[in-house]
């Protein structure tokens, strides 16, 4: 069946209810900043369009943070109503919880127009899917729209067993159908030579998406700390970089997978005697002993930029090294810089890719910044999403 989205729902006159991923990131010294904004600023066209196209109410919903089912006020969604009620020239009021009494009286009131609940999760019912939970959620909307891409992989009452309330009146909002689009042309027919860049510090958090993608990529880059545990599986040293048995027991599987040799690994490093110490460069893959890697070096990123601008579609999730670090952030920076010249269809997914995409000032040259790093990973994984099937199929 098809997803249907919020351009096919007939919204004049409703009351909407909609589920957007508003989990933003705080300014660590003042928690009533938001210190990126994309994911609200995504999420605006949906708004806008309910808005727009004459919705009598708007009931934003989204989790912040892991309260862990309490309440926390450091996870509150005040700032986000702020910065909403800002960017949309209109009162946005902030409901002290997603579900008591003071809800349903806020939302008969004639004047209320947007409402956003208070963060999900200081609920326990939202992480276990509770339908009672999703029940009371369902009261207030007519229609329930989802745009939450950020949370699609999660089994949560509000994105997953909510469905059951709205039936033929579920939809997928604009950020949702942008993204499902993206991933669904590298997982359709990519133009080929397809090439995967993964990198990252544990191979056991991709190895599920390494191994679904070695059968359709022509060539897999691998980068940061996840290359250690596969160079060390090949016979190399690795000195004191991070590399668990684990992982290496795990690189071992995917490289005897890799029958046409499409995995490519560091040549050189940029390496310290410590996490985050003073850089030097080794120009070799064995590691010193009481060295290590924290950057792919120069030769690594020649040669990986090389098979970047051959490549016609290009998926990036995971740092090159600690690129937190200006002195171990050059392969991070200068993969993005090598996608941003290529002219192939580019994604990319992963909080920590797409903030060392932002930072590099390349941006605007990516076809695809994804808000969903988890997400991402397990729709290339698994070809779909709870979420979405619930919006799909239903639940
Ligand atoms: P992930 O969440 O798995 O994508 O990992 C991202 C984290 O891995 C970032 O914080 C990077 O700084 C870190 N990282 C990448 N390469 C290395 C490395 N060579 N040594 C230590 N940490 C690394």
């Amino acid at each position: 069946m098809a997803l249907k989205f919020i351009d096919e729902a007939d919204i004049d006159g409703k009351k909407i209810l909609a589920r957007f991923d508003f989990n933003v990131p705080l300014d660590k010294d003042d928690k009533s900043k938001i210190s990126d904004t994309s994911r609200i600023d995504l999420a605006l066209e949906t708004i806008q369009y309910l808005l727009d196209n004459g919705a009598s109410r708007l009931t934003l919903m989204s989790h912040h943070g892991r309260p862990k089912g309490k309440v926390n006020k450091d996870f509150s969604l005040e700032p986000v109503a702020k910065y909403l009620a800002d960017k949309l020239g209109q009162e946005v009021i902030l409901a002290e919880s997603a579900v008591d009494s003071g809800v349903k009286e806020l939302l008969t009131l004639p004047k209320t127009k947007i409402v956003l609940l208070e963060n999900l999760r200081f609920n326990p019912g939202e992480e276990s899917n509770d339908e009672e939970f999703a029940g009371k959620l369902a009261q207030y909307g007519e229609v329930y729209v989802n745009d939450a891409f950020g949370a699609a992989h999660r089994e949560h009452a509000s994105t997953h067993i909510i469905n059951k309330y709205f039936l033929s009146r579920s939809y997928g909002g604009f950020l949702l159908k942008k993204e499902i689009t993206a991933l669904d042309k590298i997982l359709g027919k990519p133009q080929k030579p397809f090439v995967a860049i993964v990198g990252g510090a544990k191979v056991s958090d991709k190895i599920k998406t390494i191994e679904k993608l070695i059968v359709t990529v022509d060539s897999l880059i691998i980068g940061g700390a996840m290359a250690y545990p596969f160079l060390k599986a090949k016979g190399f040293e690795v000195g004191s970089s991070l590399c668990s048995d684990e992982d290496i027991v795990l690189a071992q599987r995917i490289l005897k997978a890799d029958k046409a040799n499409k995995i490519q690994l560091p040549q050189d490093h940029i390496v310290s005697n410590e996490f985050g110490g003073a850089p030097t460069e080794c120009d070799q893959r064995n590691i010193p002993s009481d060295m290590m890697g924290l950057d792919i070096g120069p030769l690594t990123l020649a040669s990986y930029s090389a098979i970047i601008n051959e490549a016609n579609t290009i998926l990036w999730n995971g740092p090159m090294g600690l690129f937190e670090n200006t002195d171990y952030a050059k392969g991070t920076m200068g993969v993005a810089k090598a996608i941003a010249d290529s002219n192939g269809y580019s994604l990319v997914g992963g909080g920590d890719s797409v903030s060392a995409v932002n930072k590099s000032g390349f941006a605007s040259e990516f076809s695809h910044i994804s808000t969903g790093g988890g997400a991402s990973l397990e729709y290339i994984e698994k070809g779909e999403l709870p979420g979405v099937k619930a919006l799909r199929f239903g639940v």
